[in-house]
């Protein structure tokens, strides 16, 4: 590991350390606020010194960092203006403005939600809103994408829907019926793909066995892939 120092910042492996001095401190403490790292030293302790207590300290401050990672990343929306919201795998920033009647659409990359009055705590209704407007569009490009598809594996899904599910992104009932997770759509078109080709290869196999696995294979080759973003990202898809 090699440490660059610069304006007092020390660039470390994954992160960068702010080096404050303080004459009210002898001995030295690493602080981590929002995945901010800070370090602070007495006025003149060596830079040299510094670097190795962060060594030192190294897989304390990745530990940490990589929890309060985990903590921002299921961290509530707010529903304010400037807030990102991902739609098929693309953020797109929220603007909120006033209007005659409350609406949200996807125009120019923003989300434009109009409001009766700016100057109220709108959250809740613009979170309805964008439920509403997710819902929609996942349900259209779902059915599209799983016709799509269905084509090219040949099979013919007696139904597709979508619902909101706690802890899955599809399922495809024994009388051939596939309902989709809505929140899905947040997630990259590939992953979505993936989705919509594992339900339409349960048409063909109802479980997960090798067999079906080798038939997703052959039209989802990135499929572990997908799966394993899914593993790490499922969670971020909320809102
Ligand atoms: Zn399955």
């Amino acid at each position: 590991m090699t440490l660059q120092l610069h304006n007092n910042v020390i660039n470390g492996d994954g992160y960068t350390a702010k080096i404050i001095r303080t004459l009210r401190r002898k001995t030295a403490s690493v602080k981590i606020v929002e995945g901010n790292v800070s370090i602070i030293v007495p006025e003149s302790l060596s830079v040299d010194k510094i670097e190795s207590l962060l060594i030192k300290k190294h897989r304390w401050i990745k530990e940490k960092l990589a929890l309060q990672d985990l903590v921002i990343a299921i961290k509530p929306k707010e529903f304010v203006s400037g807030e990102s919201f991902s739609y098929l795998g693309r953020n797109y920033r929220l603007k909120i403005i006033e209007g005659s009647y409350p609406s949200i659409k996807l125009h120019q990359g923003r989300f434009i939600a109009s409001v009766r009055y700016t100057s109220v705590n709108n959250a809740p209704s613009i979170r309805q809103m964008l439920i509403r407007w997710y819902k929609q569009h996942a349900e259209s490009k779902l059915i599209e994408k799983t016709q799509r598809y269905a084509k090219i594996i040949g099979v013919h899904p007696a139904s597709i829907g979508i619902k909101s599910f706690q802890s899955r992104w599809g399922s495809c009932s024994l009388t051939d019926d596939i309902i989709y997770n809505w929140k899905i759509i947040m997630a990259p078109n590939r992953i979505v793909d993936y989705v919509v080709v594992h339900e339409l290869c349960h048409l063909h196999h109802h479980n997960h066995s090798p067999e079906f696995w080798r038939l997703v294979d052959r039209y989802c080759p990135d499929y572990v892939d997908s799966k394993e973003w899914l593993k790490l990202n499922g969670k971020r898809l909320e809102i």
